[in-house]
């Protein structure tokens, strides 16, 4: 169970580049960050509109001289203090990333950053080798999946309690964009040009998601075709889409779905995973994250309740509400940020045998799900063809 304690010798020295007053994940981030005393928040330039961003940054309890106007005047600020941030997290359209990232690194300071991360695989791996370079971490904010139950399906997979994997079917909808965008604000309009959300829409926004939390439940599964089948419902959106549906071929012969979709006019489901193997099935959403549907063919129906004794434990060790009360999105962010910190910390520290076997969403989870809206887009642009995965 976590309890708050801290677990890394300094609290980190934090800072955000966006994720100011209008932005929406920003709040996220400091949920995440602000919760085990592994980070304290000390400079931002948290918005495009400087002065909104500097009155935002006091009122968060940043001084004012260290509320910049610009991520380049950030770092400029940051190198010259002693004091200076040791990492900050980016928070801003996808389009802005990759320069982001990089300048960050450069001057030596950890990141962590936005999915989709970025918007090639070329792009990615430079970034990995900068990082690699400069002995610096880049986590990667995979929202749900530091929840206790989503590590739960993991080690129920990784125990055989299911048997084979056979079919994996997921879905992650909503229907806030069923309307068109006359009237829509910045978050949908960046969303939906190509210049600024890169080469897909939901399958980046939401499906990225989906499919880290699959490598997480099912990581000894590797897909090795896929079929994607994308459109736009509201024309002027194409060439991205706001709505796909991804046919995935594992490699053990197993077969999986995806269905992403802003157009799901009325639905508030958002996220659901079921992971069906020869013995038994999980089923989980974030609607209702602390139980678990655990089905064992011939049996009556189990509900799994987070917390509990009977859960395996990984789920248990990651626990910070108790059985009796809910534990949600915001719990499962400061565990992602507990570990990335963790992974900062052993990168000072150079241990490197700590980090081996830690777990944390860094530059490989990114890339990967950079790889994977690569194989989406070719396969959606030969026609919803069935396509090897590179
Ligand atoms: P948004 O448009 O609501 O907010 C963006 C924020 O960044 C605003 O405060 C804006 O002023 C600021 N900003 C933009 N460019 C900047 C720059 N160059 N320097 C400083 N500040 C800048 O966007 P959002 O919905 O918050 O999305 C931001 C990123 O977070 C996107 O990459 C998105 O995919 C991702 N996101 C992730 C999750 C998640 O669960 N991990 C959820 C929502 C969004």
């Amino acid at each position: 169970m976590i309890n708050g304690e801290r677990t890394i010798s300094q609290p980190l020295r934090w800072g955000m580049v966006g994720g100011g007053r209008t932005g929406q994940v920003g709040y996220k981030h400091r949920t995440g960050a602000l919760r085990d005393s592994t980070y304290r928040l000390v400079a931002g330039a948290f918005d495009l509109n400087a002065a909104r961003g500097r009155d935002f940054g006091i009122n968060l309890g940043v001084s004012e001289d260290r509320c910049y106007a610009t991520y380049q005047e950030l770092i400029c600020g940051e190198r010259s203090r002693e004091d200076g941030v040791d990492v900050v997290s980016v928070a801003t359209p996808n389009f802005t990333h990759y320069e982001i990232t990089k300048a960050l690194l450069e001057a030596n300071i950890h990141v962590i950053c936005e999915k989709p991360l970025f918007f090639s695989t070329a792009e990615c791996e430079e970034i990995a080798a900068l990082a690699e370079r400069k002995e610096l971490i880049v986590g990667v904010t995979y929202g749900f999946t530091g929840h206790p139950m989503v590590r739960q399906m993991a080690a129920m997979v990784a125990r055989g309690m299911l048997g084979e994997i056979r079919l994996v079917d997921m879905q992650y909808t909503h229907g806030f964009n069923a309307g068109d965008d006359a009237d829509a604000p910045d978050a949908v309009k960046w969303r939906t040009n190509p210049k600024t959300a890169g080469a897909t829409f939901v399958l980046g926004d939401i499906g990225t998601h989906v499919y880290y939390l699959s490598e997480i439940v099912l990581p000894h599964l590797k897909v090795e075709k896929l079929l994607c089948d994308r459109k736009a419902f509201i024309p002027s959106r194409a060439p991205l889409e706001d709505h796909a549906t991804v046919l995935m071929h594992y490699d053990n012969g197993a077969r999986g779905r995806l269905w992403v979709s802003s157009v799901n006019a009325g639905n508030m489901g958002s996220q659901r995973y079921r992971f069906i193997g020869s013995k038994a099935s999980v089923e989980w959403s974030d609607s209702h994250p602390d139980q678990l549907i655990y089905e064992v063919q011939g049996e009556p129906v189990r509900i799994m309740h987070h917390g509990m004794l009977y859960l395996e434990e990984e789920s248990l060790a990651i626990d910070r509400m108790g059985a009796l009360h809910t534990e949600g999105l915001g719990d499962s962010w400061a565990n992602i940020y507990l570990w990335i910190a963790q992974a900062i910390d052993a990168k000072a520290r150079g241990d490197e045998a700590f980090l081996k076997t830690h777990h944390y969403p860094g530059i490989k989870a990114g890339t990967d799900g950079v790889r994977w809206l690569e194989n989406c887009v070719r396969s959606a642009d030969a026609g919803a063809a069935w396509v090897d995965f590179k």
